[in-house]
């Protein structure tokens, strides 16, 4: 009996007109095709991206308190920083803050502990866009820590 019918199935092309079916059903509606890079697809609510230090939005401050405690949590040991205090002031300037992206999980553990409130000094950013030339490249230093991973566009 189970013969006859993948028999009858296959004589009607049952398969073929399921699947065509199917391509008509979505045929109307809106392409989802993002043009990247010149569209970048929107990130999830709690995306997490390549590690950004942040400075206070007002005055462009340094937020990071140098208490080194993404360095002490990180499991693969990827971040580095110091820094030095200046005569009088209570608050450490960082002078360093080295990355390692390249081997980084994307855990999040540096950003959770990270102290500073209510600007979180570290947090996991929305930039995806992790590739480079060189291994070099993918330590990044302080200053392109609040910049953001440059976009190295393609060119042929
Ligand atoms: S996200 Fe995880 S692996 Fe990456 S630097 Fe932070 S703690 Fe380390
Ligand atoms: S945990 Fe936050 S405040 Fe502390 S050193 Fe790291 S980035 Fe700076």
């Amino acid at each position: 009996m189970r013969t006859l019918v993948r028999l009858i199935k296959t004589v009607l092309l049952a398969d073929l007109w399921k699947g065509m079916f199917l391509t008509l059903k979505y045929t109307p509606q809106a392409a989802f095709t993002f043009q990247y890079p010149a569209e970048r697809r929107p990130t999830a609510p709690r995306f997490r991206g390549v590690l950004r230090l942040q400075t206070e939005p007002a005055t462009g401050a340094q937020t990071c308190i140098v208490c080194d405690q993404c360095a002490k949590v990180c499991p693969d040991d990827l971040i580095a920083l110091g820094g030095h205090r200046e005569p009088g002031q209570k608050i450490k300037v960082l002078d360093y803050f080295d990355f390692n992206l390249s081997r980084c999980s994307f855990c999040g553990l540096c950003a959770e502990v990270c102290p500073t409130r209510p600007i979180k000094a570290l947090i996991m950013s929305e930039d995806y866009e992790l590739g480079t030339y060189s291994r070099e490249a993918q330590i990044l230093r302080v200053d392109e820590m609040y910049d953001g991973v440059p976009i190295e566009l393609y060119t042929r």
